[in-house]
Parts: structure tokens; sequence; C-alpha cells
């Protein structure tokens, strides 16, 4: 990953510009700060940037409304930055095409861990994926743990395949739905639970305190690497 990567910070609170900007600068990035929507939006357009960290209360515009407009146009990955408790607006953002989000007040760590996870979506094919001691080979369909072969039906597969290719990255219930088993399935999160648990009996040390194939509360899943 290159070490100049621009990034645009669309927030519109002083002292998280001012934490934010020093943060990604320490890290190598070059981060571009502006505090409304609307001038964002003119520099998404007219500039190249590797990621936009998004705050979904900007002042002229809703952050909800901005990604929707920006998503007729580009791919830039976003990670939205929005405030506690709003788990409709996180899963709302994430459907409209937000790559994740981090809820305020965030780590450094945290923040810098999902930059990099959004970064890393954009990178061709894999042959082979691995999380701890689980391995899948999506040419031959196979996965294994610990060098045994486990077997999945076609949607436990589908499942984690799903969650492999975004991994590090949260998707939404309504997101791994439409994936796995297509768009009349929406808004039918139990589907998505019951071969969840059935994944993490087959593939977890601990499938009730899973390591890897985590919960996100009121969002959907993230396979943590
Ligand atoms: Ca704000």
């Amino acid at each position: 990953m290159s070490l100049s990567q621009k990034v645009l910070v669309l927030e519109d609170d002083a002292g998280m510009q001012s934490f934010l900007a020093t943060l990604l600068s320490s890290q190598g990035y070059v981060a571009e700060l502006c505090g409304s929507g609307q001038q964002g939006l003119q520099l998404l357009a007219s500039q190249d940037y590797a990621l936009l960290l998004l705050d979904l209360g900007l002042p002229d515009l809703d952050g909800l409304q901005l990604l929707q407009q920006l998503r007729l146009w580009s791919a830039i990955p976003v990670i939205v930055i929005s405030a506690r408790g709003k788990e409709q607006d996180k899963v709302q953002a994430l459907d409209l095409g937000a790559n994740d989000y981090v809820t305020k007040p965030f780590s450094a760590g945290e923040l810098l861990a999902r930059m990099r996870s959004a970064l890393r979506q954009n990178q061709g094919s894999v042959r082979q994926w691995q999380f701890g001691n689980v391995l899948l080979d999506p040419v031959q369909r196979l996965v294994s743990k610990n060098g045994e072969r486990v077997h999945l039906t076609k949607t436990e597969y589908e499942l984690l395949l799903c969650l492999l290719r975004h991994a590090g990255v949260v998707q939404t219930h309504n997101q791994i739905l439409q994936q796995v088993w297509g768009e009349v399935y929406q808004g039918r999160p139990e589907y998505v639970r019951v071969h969840m648990a059935q994944l993490r009996q087959k593939l977890e040390d601990n499938p009730a305190v899973p390591r890897y194939l985590t919960t996100e509360a009121g969002v959907g899943y993230r396979l943590c690497l």
C-alpha cells in the first residue's frame, strides 16, 4: 500500500477534524479536511482520493443523501463516522454502499484497521483464503480446518465466501441476503442467523465465543482476520 494515499475527511466538528488530521498524517496518509457536504461532493468529483471518511451529521447535506449521490458515479471506499446508538443509520449507510463504519467515540487503532480493510477491498481475485486454521479454496470449492476437510452445505459455503470476499469489513444482513439468497429474501435476517450458527459450529474452535465469524449487533456480521 502506498504511504501517500490521499484521504478526504468530510467532518464539520473542529475537534474531530484535528484528531483525524493528526492521526492520518502520523500514518503517512495525506488528509484533506472539508466540513461541507456540497463542497465535499465537488472535491470527490474533481480529485482522486483513496478513501473517504464521512461524518453522517454534516450541516448542509445529510450524509446518507451524499452517499447515495456519490455511489451513482464513484466506487471510492467510504467509512462512515456515526454517532453512538444509531444502528439504523449505520445499516442504511452500509446498504447505500458505505464500506464500513466507526461509532463515536472510536479508538485510533479501530479506525486505522477499518481503513486498511476498506482499502484492501479492491484487490482483484484471490486463489485461496485463510483465517485461523481454516482454509478455503474457491477453485476446488473445498474448505478445510486443521488440514481436514470440512463439509459445508451450498448455503454455508456461499455465506462463508461472501464474508471472506469482504474480510475485515462488516456486511449487513441485507447485503448478505442479497449475495447468498437473492433479492427476494431482503428483510429476513433469521436466515443468516441460522446458517451463521451452523458455520460457527463447523469452523470456530469455540462456537459460543466466535473469534472470526463475529456479530455486529443490530447491523450484521464481520469476518475478523
Ligand atoms: Ca457532524
